[in-house]
């Protein structure tokens, strides 16, 4: 018997507490499968040296991990202050100028870096900076210049993001900065992209095609942080590959309460389009300082896999955190236990009724017998990694090991629940002989013995994309070598 490996995917976000020699093995070998490099901090070159870190320390400890770069987007932010921080009272007034040269704050005013912000404000609205810790509720807009009131007391320090309560910021998604960026994490290769603030598919549309533009076939990640994503959610989620969950702004703008809601609607909404989906931020976050999670902590986790994510993302945890090993220690763990414990039938309720393609059609039929006829696995032929989405989506009780030459589509798959990716070269094979070479190839790693059944699918003709048509029933014999199954 093998032991049950974790099937809920891993995202880490690097920084200052990763870069000290050997954390990163210490990662991947803790269980991270996709990286994110933050691009609203550092500066360009830092996160290019990250990435071919990434990639040695992957090869070195022998594991797929994606790389995902995140692009800052329209985050609005307070300009800096003479002192680098003010303490603010509540009733007091407090400015914000929307101008270039705004000159350095103090305890009445400071600049801001989004120029159109007085056209999206009026009086009554409340702004919302540091995630909320500080309010301001607009008194009066005279030109550049918002006059507000303080509604608590506290401290304010420089570049500190700004937020509007319920959304309305006319700011589109890409900013130039977003664009020459896309360019740039171009060059360097990354797997996956993600848009911040994207308002709708538009946006996710403008990003890919830029994306393109420069040879760069990422996944594109949306990032559902606004109050205007949410209400073009069903059009964001089809303009994407991946979904991100991104509760840190979401709370902020929609109010915390409405989170619980927003996750398993997102959550559920990416499934339903057969898009891989990611939920984010502050799930450990007492490890930024504490070498253990709180209970609260734990069951957000796992209530998150229970909610049916592909990924959890550790943010400042792993990015800036005194023990980033083990907060991806702790993830894996709870992650595994969830799973353990709410193991469900394979969903068919989920399932599309609709197919449109043969290979969609496949899938289904795979996770039917998997079900019905008791596999150890489902082993996948593909090129791009599509047959493997369609599989993971189900849910299913078997693991899918999705084989495919191509270095991309494993590191894209290396974030899809359920997923293990498998470097296989079944060039000049026939199908045939695909199926045998592959399957050794599990053998030999420990994956499959002697006695497993699997459901093997793969396309008539190798190479070619979306042409998954076939699957067979094998069993593995007692020579490793997989034969056909006759009688149930
Ligand atoms: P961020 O995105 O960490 O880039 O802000 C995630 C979120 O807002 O939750
Ligand atoms: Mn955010």
């Amino acid at each position: 018997m093998f032991e049950r490996q974790r099937r809920t995917k891993i995202l880490a976000t690097l920084g200052p507490a990763t870069d000290p020699p050997g954390v990163l093995e210490d990662l991947f070998r803790a269980g991270v499968n996709v990286v994110r490099l933050n691009f609203s901090h550092g500066d360009p070159s830092g996160q290019a040296k990250r990435a071919a870190d990434v990639r040695a320390a992957a090869q070195r400890v022998g594991v797929e991990v994606g790389i995902l770069a995140d692009l800052p987007g329209p985050k609005i932010r307070i300009e800096r202050f003479a002192e680098g921080k003010v303490h603010l009272k509540a009733g007091d007034r407090f400015d914000l100028i929307a101008s270039t040269n705004a000159g350095p704050g103090d305890a009445t005013q400071v600049g801001v870096s989004y120029l159109g912000l007085p056209q999206d404000v009026t009086a009554g609205d409340v702004l919302l900076l540091d995630d909320g810790l500080m309010q301001l509720q607009v008194v009066e807009v005279q030109g550049e210049r918002i006059i507000n009131t303080v509604l608590n007391d506290g401290p304010l320090s420089d570049r500190k993001g700004l937020n509007k309560q319920g959304g309305g910021l006319s700011l589109g998604a890409l900013t130039e900065r977003d664009k020459e960026l896309i360019g740039i994490v171009a060059k360097i290769g990354v797997d996956f992209i993600a848009v911040s603030f994207c308002r709708n598919a538009q946006d996710m549309n403008d990003a890919r095609e830029i994306a393109e533009s420069h040879g760069c076939y990422a996944a594109l990640v949306s990032k559902i942080e606004r109050t205007e994503a949410i209400e073009n959610l069903e059009e964001i989620v089809d303009a994407s590959d991946v979904v991100m969950v991104a509760r840190g702004d979401l709370g902020v703008e929609i109010g915390d309460a409405e989170l619980p809601g927003l996750q398993k609607k997102i959550i559920k909404a990416s499934l339903a389009q057969n898009k891989v989906v990611i939920t984010a931020t502050q799930m450990l976050q007492s490890m930024v300082e504490s070498p253990i999670p709180t209970r609260a902590e734990v069951l957000d986790v796992a209530n998150s896999v229970i909610d049916g994510t592909d990924a959890v993302m550790l943010s400042a945890e792993t990015a800036a955190g005194a023990y980033p090993v083990k907060a991806v220690e702790a993830m894996a763990r709870i992650c595994l236990g969830a799973e353990r414990q709410f193991q469900t039938e394979t969903d068919f309720g989920a399932s599309p009724r609709n197919l449109e393609r043969a290979d969609q059609a496949i899938a289904m039929a795979t996770m039917f017998l998997s079900q019905h006829v008791g596999v150890r696995a489902i082993v996948a032929m593909t090129e791009s990694g599509g047959t493997a989405r369609y599989l993971s989506r189900f849910r299913a009780s078997a693991p899918v090991f999705a084989v495919t030459r191509h270095d991309g589509a494993r590191r894209q798959m290396a974030l899809m629940r359920d997923v293990f990716p498998i470097n296989f070269d079944s060039r000049g094979f026939t199908p045939r002989e695909a199926a045998r070479g592959s399957i050794r190839l599990l053998v030999e790693g420990g994956m499959l013995q002697a006695g497993d059944r699997v459901v093997f699918t793969s396309g008539e003709h190798m190479e070619t994309h979306g042409a998954t048509n076939t699957l067979r029933l094998l069993e593995v014999g007692e020579d490793g070598r997989a034969s056909g199954l006759g009688d149930l």
